[in-house]
C-alpha cells in the first residue's frame, strides 16, 4: 500500500475561521446540508462527493446514525474528505459532545517523570538507542510537589507519563501513587507508563490510581512492526489495554496520525479497533518527526487530517474524553483550539518542573511554554471562558463506564 500522503496532495485550505469557535449546539441541525448546487471546486460534481461519485455525506451520516462505519467506508471518508465535509462534520461531532458533556473543558495536569526508556519504538526522541537524549528521572519527593502545585492552580487529575524506565520499579511506583492518593484523594491519578505484567497493573489499581493511558499506536500488525523493534509485540501491547479494562481503570488508547507508511486503511483499522476497545479516553496526535531518529526526514502528520480524526472518533463515541494534544499545537499554533472545535473536550497543561521539560523530548518542536504550560493556565482558562467553554475544577471523568474485573 503506497503511504499515505496526507493533506498536502490535496491542497487543503485551511478551515474556516467557523471551526476555530465553538458553535450553538443546535449549529448541527443543519446537517446532513441541503444539495449543494455550486460548484466550488470548478469540477462537475458537489464539493461532498468524491471524484468518483461517492456521495460521502451518506457515510457522514450513516456514523451519526449508527456510530460506525465499515473499513472500507472509514477509508473511503477519510481520502475523500473535503474542508466542506470537515466543516459539518465538526458541527455534528461538537452537538454530540455537548449532548454528553456540555461545553465543559477538563484539564489535567501533565507530568513527564522520566526520560529514560528502555524501550526502541523507531519514531521517539527518547528510543533507548538515542545516545544524544538527554536523561533525568524525577524524585518522588518533586512528583508530589508538582501535584501540590498542580492542584493550587485548580487541577483534580494528575497524569504520571514517562519512558519505560526499569529505575521506577512497581514498588517505587505503588508508592509514589499511594502518596499522592493520600495527599489528594478528590484527585484522579492517571497513569502513562506502558506495558507491565497484569499483577503490576492490579498493585498500581490498588494504591489508588484511577486511569491508564496507553496507546494502541497502531492496529495493523505489519505497520506496527514498522514502527516498533521485533521485541515489541502488538497483541502483547493491545493485550495491555484489555486487562487495564477488566482491572476498572478508565483506559485512554490512540495512535499518531501521519506516522511513517500510515496509509488511510490503517486509519480505518485504528478507527474499528478503537470502535471494539470503546475506550473511556482517546489521544490521538500528528507523528512529528525527531532529528536523532530513524524517521528524521518523514514529514510531520498533518493538523487537518488529525481534527478530522478527532470529530470522526467524537462522532463514532461520544462519551469518551479526547484531549487536544500537545503534538497537534506543536505542529500548529490554533491546534488547541481547533481540536476543541472539532469534538475534543480534554486539554492537559504541563506540571513537569522547567527544568526537565525540554529534554521530555519526544519529537522536534514539542510545545512546552505558553499556554502549553501550567504557570500559564490562569490565562488558559481566560481563554477557555472568553471562547465559551466551561472549566470545572473536577476530575471529569468519562462518560464511559468502567467495566470491573
Ligand atoms: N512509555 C509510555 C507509552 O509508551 O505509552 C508513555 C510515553 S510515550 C513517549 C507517549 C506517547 O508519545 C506514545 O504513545 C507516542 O504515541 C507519542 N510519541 C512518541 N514519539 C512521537 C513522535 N515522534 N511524534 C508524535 N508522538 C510521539
Amino acid at each position: 500500500m503506497a503511504p499515505y500522503a496526507g493533506d498536502a496532495s490535496k491542497g487543503f485550505a485551511a478551515p474556516a475561521a467557523s471551526t476555530l469557535t465553538p458553535q450553538p449546539a443546535d449549529a448541527a441541525s443543519t446537517f446532513p446540508p441541503p444539495a449543494v448546487a455550486e460548484q466550488r471546486d470548478g469540477l462537475d460534481r458537489a464539493p461532498h462527493e468524491t471524484a468518483r461519485g461517492v456521495d460521502l455525506w451518506r457515510f457522514a451520516e450513516k456514523l451519526q446514525a449508527g456510530r460506525t462505519l465499515s473499513e472500507n467506508e472509514w477509508t473511503a471518508l477519510i481520502e475523500g474528505r473535503t474542508p466542506d465535509l470537515a466543516d459539518r462534520l465538526f458541527a455534528q461531532a461538537r452537538a454530540a459532545r455537548d449532548e454528553v458533556y456540555g461545553r465543559t473543558v477538563y484539564l489535567r495536569g501533565l507530568i513527564e517523570l522520566t526520560s529514560f526508556c528502555k524501550n526502541d519504538c523507531l519514531y521517539c526522541g527518547i528510543r533507548k538507542s538515542n545516545r544524544q537524549a538527554r536523561r533525568y528521572r524525577m524524585s518522588v519527593d518533586e512528583v508530589l510537589a508538582c501535584c501540590a502545585q498542580g492542584y493550587a492552580q485548580g487541577l483534580r487529575t494528575f497524569v504520571l507519563q514517562g519512558g519505560e524506565d526499569p529505575w521506577f520499579a512497581q514498588d517505587k511506583i505503588v508508592t509514589m501513587v499511594r502518596s499522592i492518593r493520600e495527599q489528594h484523594p478528590d484527585c484522579a491519578i492517571t497513569l502513562s507508563l506502558g506495558e507491565w505484567p497484569h499483577d503490576a497493573y492490579a498493585a498500581f489499581r490498588a494504591a489508588g490510581a484511577d486511569r491508564f493511558l496507553l496507546r494502541h499506536e497502531t492496529a495493523d500488525d505489519s505497520h506496527y512492526a514498522m514502527l516498533h523493534p521485533a521485541s515489541m509485540s502488538p497483541d502483547r501491547h493491545k493485550a495491555c489495554l484489555f486487562d487495564l479494562r477488566r482491572l476498572g481503570y478508565q483506559v485512554g488508547s490512540g495512535f499518531m496520525v501521519g506516522s511513517p507508511g500510515q496509509t488511510a486503511r490503517h486509519l480505518a483499522r485504528d478507527l474499528a479497533f478503537l470502535k471494539k476497545l470503546n475506550p473511556h479516553m482517546i489521544g490521538i496526535g500528528p507523528f512529528v518527526p525527531h532529528r536523532h531518529t530513524a524517521f528524521r526526514a518523514e514529514p510531520a502528520g498533518s493538523a487537518d487530517l488529525t481534527l478530522f480524526l478527532i470529530g470522526c472518533l467524537r462522532l463514532m463515541l461520544p462519551r469518551a474524553l479526547i484531549p487536544a494534544t500537545t503534538a497537534l499545537n506543536s505542529v500548529d499554533a490554533q491546534g488547541r483550539m481547533r481540536g476543541l472545535a472539532a469534538g475534543a473536550n480534554v486539554l492537559m497543561p504541563n506540571l513537569t518542573p522547567p527544568q526537565y521539560r525540554g529534554s521530555y523530548d519526544l519529537y522536534d518542536g514539542k510545545a512546552t511554554s505558553g499556554l502549553e504550560g501550567v504557570e500559564n493556565i490562569a490565562r488558559l482558562r481566560r481563554q477557555l471562558e472568553e471562547a465559551g467553554y466551561q472549566v470545572p475544577l473536577a476530575r471529569g471523568d468519562s462518560a464511559v463506564a468502567v467495566e470491573r474485573a
